[in-house]
């Protein structure tokens, strides 16, 4: 068995050690250690990373009752000592996080009768899934309150191993699920917890924490929260996201939020007045488009890069105006090419029959009511070959 100096002194960063074991399996090359400082995957807390003679270990986790350190590339064969490093900066955030969310559970269950069913320490933030159906405002403030209030007691967090008789002694939230020893984690008068994270010495070493917000889950509560140093990166990547707003929008921060507002609803209303002035044009575009035909049979247009929606404005307002006209409306982008079919109300055709013969042209699709149609395709071919391919067809 390694000997787990985690368990030790989670504070130590480097060590050497004997290697018991070298092996590959699914996830590739693994090391086993006499002794080790690198924690593996286990109770919420994901797995340490460092080096082991200037070799990157990936990842570290327990299996058949070893510790496997799997590193980016073998070692020399002959290596029998190695030196490891354990990446001190993301262990140290994990304990934070963890010992954060020891915290928070108690004092959700303890003060607010609300237990926590699963924890989940993340890259960017941690969650905890609470057995509540929903969280008020003030409850939220209230046990963020109380919760850093304890990180600022700077209670120690002490562990203890011991049977687990022994550990029932103690006011634990939830029963052991395991037999023989088990490891305690304590801070006194606040969180007696069977668990096999890894701790700060004391409550301040958590910094403080911050609550992010929560959604439901299955029926649950998922809050989602910071700890430690993520609070000051998170503060720092708000105040720049601010800082660059208030380039672009010169107001306290206090006005930002109503300013925001303002300009989005006064940029709806003038997308509203562009509308209607857009349609009042291409009323008057549709006019003169069939004064100029002087009674054509087929009048046809072909534009660059225009919208669908705007093809088919123009295409009913000149419908009305006809009567016994076809209008064939092409619009040419880049790689595609959309058309609207139509004609007045004496003529009976239907232009569902005229669009499918046409559409294979463009490898498009479409269709509309008989009097009516529109589609889309590849520009295989440029738009005035395209109306008059139609134009043979009527
Ligand atoms: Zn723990």
């Amino acid at each position: 068995m390694t000997r787990k100096l985690y368990y030790i002194d989670p504070y130590q960063m480097e060590f050497e050690s004997k290697v018991i074991k070298r092996d590959q399996d699914e996830h590739g090359f693994f090391l086993v250690l006499e002794e080790t400082a690198f924690y593996p995957s286990g109770g919420g807390q994901p797995h340490d990373k460092g080096m082991l003679n200037g070799v990157k270990v990936i990842d570290v986790e327990e299996a058949d009752g070893e510790v496997r350190h799997y590193i980016e590339e073998s070692l020399p064969a002959e290596t029998e000592i190695v030196r490891g490093i354990v990446d001190q900066k993301r262990r140290f955030d994990h304990m934070q996080q963890h010992n954060g969310q020891h915290i928070i559970s108690a004092v959700f269950h303890d003060q607010f009768g609300i237990p926590t069913t699963s924890f989940h320490l993340g890259k960017e933030t941690s969650t905890i899934d609470l057995d509540t159906e929903q969280l008020s405002a003030d409850v939220m403030k209230a046990a963020e309150e109380r919760v850093n209030e304890i990180i600022l007691g700077n209670s120690p967090v002490e562990t203890k191993w011991m049977s687990v008789e022994e550990a029932e002694k103690y006011p634990l939230r939830k029963s052991l699920a395991v037999d023989g020893k088990v490891r305690l984690v304590i801070i006194p008068h606040i969180d007696y917890n069977g668990c096999g994270g890894t701790h700060p010495r004391t409550t301040g070493e958590v910094r403080a924490v911050k609550f992010l917000g929560w959604t439901r889950s299955k029926k649950q509560v998922r809050l989602e929260f910071i700890c430690g140093t993520r609070v000051l990166q998170k503060l720092e990547e708000k105040h720049e996201i601010l800082t660059n707003m208030k380039k672009i929008i010169p107001r306290p921060e206090p006005q930002l939020v109503q300013e925001v507002e303002e300009l989005v609803q006064a940029g709806k209303a003038k997308d509203k007045q562009i509308a209607e002035l857009e349609e009042q044009l291409i009323h008057y575009e549709a006019q003169e488009i069939i004064s100029a035909s002087q009674g054509d049979k087929v009048i046809h247009r072909v534009f660059k890069d225009r919208s669908m929606q705007s093809l088919q404005t123009l295409g009913k307002s000149m419908v009305t105006e006809i009567e016994d006209s076809y209008i064939i409306l092409i619009s040419e982008q880049d790689e595609q090419l959309q058309f609207v079919l139509a004609h007045g109300e004496e003529i009976e055709r239907n232009m569902n029959e005229v669009a499918k013969q046409v559409l294979p042209l463009i490898e498009g699709k479409g269709g509309g009511r008989p009097h009516f149609v529109q589609g889309g395709g590849r520009k295989v071919i440029d738009g005035e070959a395209f109306a008059e391919q139609v134009k043979s067809l009527l």
